[in-house]
């Protein structure tokens, strides 16, 4: 490390308030190109992927390079179809000590497959990631945080393909992603008696509403004042957060695409911004990997179908009365 990179890791460790304390978070990068983003499915078609001018290895690297200079270690959810193209790039990752995860291969919306369609596109990313690292791949993240009431099916078929760990699901409602049922902290699901261990994204519940904290778009165009309250909020709480990023956010100067205008809003936004924020929540949290903090005990629930007067749906039953605390040991 250069003498200039240990005094402003030095400089940035002296910024944390002593009444956040040490946060705890795992840390997760979802490893894709700008156009893989969900933002430009009905703009980009998949057949023109080829085409594009990739960033991801530089856009990755940069990651790679913050991670090291604040000894921080993460789980990278790699695109399968990244992991076709760029092998040498999931091998970097793996020999920087990082944890490797799937993020499905094509990028699809889980609740817009059918069961085979999602068994055969995640089958498909772990030959292609497994082929390039030699590791077993254990972990897994649906594109947008898309297992939803819709999709609550993905679980029983992560488990069958040998996953433990899954960080698939958004407490926060949007268009696009949440699972308004589910808490705000890691817990189990179970299905036919096995296990998938759950990170949710980020959330702080006030009253009966769950709201976005940091991560992602979330961290450009949040308040940093609004930032620090929510995650106070979290440390006071004892809870394990899980920070996301993308490799694409720290690329201000990719090329611009077409999309629905409150798309590219949030794609674009305060992109000049990740950098600087991204570093000040390095600087203050405790940040691992999605394995590290598995230990932590964690309430369980089980996937079980519901039925309505009108549909059969699956829904997450708590298992007994201290199923869902407030908060972690
Ligand atoms: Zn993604």
């Amino acid at each position: 490390m250069t003498d200039a990179n240990h005094n402003r890791k030095r400089a940035s460790r002296r910024m944390v308030p002593p009444e956040l304390g040490p946060i705890r978070s795992a840390l997760t990068v979802d490893v894709e190109d700008y156009f893989h983003v969900s933002a430009f499915r009905g703009t980009v078609r998949q057949e023109d992927w080829g085409r594009l001018e990739s960033r991801v290895v530089e856009s990755t690297q940069k990651v790679l390079d913050l991670l090291a200079e604040f000894e921080v270690q993460a789980t990278f959810f790699v695109l399968g179809w990244v992991a076709d193209r760029h092998p040498d790039l999931v091998r970097r990752i793996q020999g920087a000590g990082h944890e490797l995860g799937c993020h499905s291969h094509a990028h699809r919306l889980l609740y817009e497959m059918t069961p085979a369609e999602f068994r055969a596109d995640t089958k498909r990313a772990l030959e292609a990631i497994q082929d390039a690292s030699g590791a077993s791949v254990t972990m897994y993240r649906a594109p947008s945080f898309s297992i939803t009431s819709r999709s609550l099916w993905a679980v029983e078929i992560l488990l069958e393909l040998g996953f433990i760990a899954d960080s698939s699901i958004s407490p926060v409602r949007t268009g696009l992603y949440g699972l308004q049922m589910a808490p705000c902290h890691p817990f189990r699901m179970r299905v036919k008696g096995e296990d998938l261990f759950e990170f949710p994204m980020t959330a702080l519940r006030v009253g009966g509403w769950h709201l976005p904290v940091t991560g992602g778009a979330y961290l450009r165009l949040l308040p940093r004042f609004y930032q620090d309250l929510a995650l106070a909020a979290l440390a006071r709480r004892g809870e394990v957060t899980t920070v996301h990023i993308h490799p694409w956010e720290f690329d201000p100067d990719q090329p611009r695409l077409a999309a629905p205008l409150p798309w590219r809003l949030i794609h674009y936004a305060r992109l000049r911004q990740t950098e600087a924020r991204f570093r000040r929540l390095l600087a203050r949290f405790h940040f691992g990997r999605l394995s590290e903090w598995m230990r932590v005990p964690t309430p369980v629930c089980e996937v079980s179908p519901v039925r309505t007067s009108r549909n059969e749906h699956l829904a997450l039953r708590w298992l007994d009365d201290e199923s869902e605390p407030s908060r972690l040991p």
